[in-house]
């Protein structure tokens, strides 16, 4: 629930507008999910509590720590289906990177969870359930969660209105208070929800690019086919923006196949007029992969065209490869990679 809905239920239960904001508190600020442990609360107002909601955070089934500070959890949720949210910690910030689905329909084929093929989308409750797991570990720690990303497991704009409320959730003063300079959502590239994402909330919008001509891409990304680069960028030079601020672009990089000069050219010509930051992910393999990483120096030779021609692009250092968090490498559920 958002702190709004949070209090539309608690009068509804017959109580005043301070008690919802006291529970709000309680769940969003504190991390507290026992009603028992509300301790400002009157004991016939929490045993009310507890008869008419549940607060219901996902189970950690297993942390995972990289010697580079990222850390994986396994999550299981209530019906046995499991998902996976990282911690990437940087210099100046402190990123969680959530999921939005088990497993994802898109079946990009560089994309370990697209082999799982799409199990379920979460709900918002799920979805925020993670960054609470996630805020609460950092603050055990000393730590504190500073950004969050939809770049986990699933394509979010395919579970709109589930993503939708829980970015509500993370956006609210009484929620999680998160700024939306902090929060990105990924995407695929479905046209209709960037155009409606635009129109609901500021949110910074990252998109999986991977190609610059339709015939690389519909090689890569299926989704594609549907919604071909004529359509997709019509959608971003159409999404609004605050001053200043740009769309991310994810580009993986993967070798013989989208990375050469040629292509960095094309790119360079699809995405003028538009405000773009473009992110260089050299691909992170995994077992089975038909693909491999381009060396160094062709990642570089990539980049420089980009640069040339004064486009901001950066090569993204990736982070938590040798524990299969890195971009791409969600699966949750490796026994059933085949
Ligand atoms: N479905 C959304 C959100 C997931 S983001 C989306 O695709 O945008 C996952 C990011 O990791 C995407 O940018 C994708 O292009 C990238 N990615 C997927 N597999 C990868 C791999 N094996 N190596 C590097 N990046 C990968
Ligand atoms: Fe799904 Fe994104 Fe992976 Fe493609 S890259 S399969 S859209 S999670």
């Amino acid at each position: 629930m958002s702190p709004d809905e949070m209090e539309r239920f608690i009068l509804s239960l017959g109580e005043r507008p301070f008690r919802a904001r006291q529970v709000a508190a309680w769940i969003y600020k504190k991390g507290v999910a026992d009603f028992e442990l509300m301790t400002d609360l009157s004991g016939a107002f929490r045993l009310l509590l507890s008869q008419n909601a549940r607060v219901t955070p996902p189970a950690v089934t297993k942390v995972t720590t990289a010697a580079d500070g990222t850390v994986k959890f396994l999550l299981g949720l209530a019906d046995g289906q499991a998902v996976e949210s990282v911690i990437i910690p940087d210099e100046e910030r402190t990123t969680l990177c959530v999921s939005s689905q088990a497993g994802c329909a898109l079946g990009c084929a560089f994309c370990m969870t697209g082999r799982l093929g799409r199990k379920r989308d979460l709900t918002a409750g799920e979805i925020v359930g993670q960054v609470l797991v996630a805020r609460e570990y950092l603050g055990t720690r000393g730590g504190t969660l500073t950004n969050i990303v939809f770049m986990g497991m699933g394509e979010p704009l395919l579970n709109y209105d589930q993503v939708k409320q829980a970015l509500t959730i993370i956006l609210a003063d009484r929620g999680l208070a998160f700024s939306w300079r902090h929060v990105t959502v990924s995407t695929a590239g479905i046209p209709e929800a960037i155009a409606r994402l635009g129109a609901d909330l500021l949110v910074n919008l990252a998109v999986s690019l991977n190609a610059p001509d339709d015939e690389t891409r519909d090689r890569i990304m299926p989704i594609n086919r549907k919604y071909p680069l004529d359509t997709l960028m019509a959608a971003l030079r159409a999404y609004p923006l605050k001053r200043g601020r740009r769309i991310t672009l994810e580009y993986v990089l993967l070798s013989g196949i989208n990375d050469t000069d040629d292509h960095a050219r094309a790119l360079v010509k699809l995405v003028r007029g538009i405000p773009v930051k473009i992110n260089l992910i050299p691909f992170n393999p995994f077992d089975g992969a038909p693909f491999s990483r381009p060396d160094d120096a062709r990642v570089l030779g990539f980049q420089a065209i980009l640069i040339d021609a004064h486009l901001n692009a950066i090569i993204r250092k990736s982070k938590g490869g040798r524990i299969a968090a890195a971009c791409g490498q969600l699966a949750a559920a490796p026994h059933t990679v085949p």
